[in-house]
């Protein structure tokens, strides 16, 4: 049984975070509806997911891979949803994530990348990809580290190689900056990813770089005013997480 209750309030969060991203799509001067929103279920029991998806959820975000497919696997046939993996994926796991993600926000290094692209061959799929970076270097964080802008020219090497993987396709970019209680403090590192993104697209026009996956529960709003595509919401919408 679906409980109704947490549906109504999932739904009730929901459709707040999307009136808050439209107004901040009107600050940032992008076209209405142009920001996709993720709605971030780990840890989270199969039946909040149930509620989710019966609240008018599309996408959900996941960052275990075995957590998620789970999931998938009891939903089965009720599952209408787009499914993401946002979390850091250990090269031992890209089959899994290669055989059942729309997208994969969070690739951190290029062994992982060669390992996604030849498992995602064998599946005769071509899977879409952004890449991690990290913006506000801190240790703690995954992705390349992208803090300091005057040495953006080591990252071209390992972005290059990914370019050129037959059966990935990147997107756009990612990144998870530090926390700050202040969301407003969270800019700089939302326009230092934006920054280097536009870095990637002069030097490889052939590549669309059309996503910015960034913003998460406490800082979306900052996220889109300064170019978010995606934004990946968890808390904000289905409420604290298990521990
Ligand atoms: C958990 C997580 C989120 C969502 O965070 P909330 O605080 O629940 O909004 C977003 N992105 C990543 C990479 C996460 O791990």
């Amino acid at each position: 049984m679906i409980d109704q209750s947490l549906v109504k309030k999932i739904q009730e969060n929901y459709q707040k975070t999307l009136s808050k991203i439209e107004d901040a799509i009107e600050i940032s001067g992008c076209e209405p509806n142009s920001v996709k929103l993720v709605v971030v279920t780990k840890k989270q029991p199969v039946s909040l997911v149930e509620a989710a998806i019966a609240a008018g959820v599309k996408t959900l975000g996941e960052n275990y891979p075995e957590e998620a497919v789970k999931k998938m696997q009891s939903l089965g046939e009720k599952s209408t949803v787009e499914w993401h993996m946002i979390g850091h994926v250990q090269s031992r796991k890209a089959s899994l994530v290669a055989g059942n993600f729309a997208l994969l926000h969070s690739l951190d290094r290029l062994k992982t990348a060669r390992r996604l692209d030849r498992f995602s061959a064998e599946l005769g799929r071509k899977l879409p990809v952004l890449l991690e970076f990290n913006v506000g270097g801190e240790s703690s964080k995954h992705g390349w580290d992208a803090s300091d802008e005057s040495r953006w020219e080591e990252l071209l090497p390992d972005v290059e190689e990914i370019l050129l993987l037959d059966n990935l396709e990147a997107q756009g970019l990612m990144t998870m900056p530090p926390f700050f209680s202040d969301a407003e403090l969270a800019r700089p590192y939302f326009r230092q990813l934006r920054r280097l993104r536009d870095y990637f697209r002069d030097r490889y026009p052939q590549v669309k770089w059309e996503q910015l996956s960034m913003g998460t529960s406490g800082d979306f709003h900052i996220a889109v005013e300064e170019g978010a595509t995606i934004v990946r919401v968890g808390q904000a919408i289905v409420g604290s997480r298990p521990r």
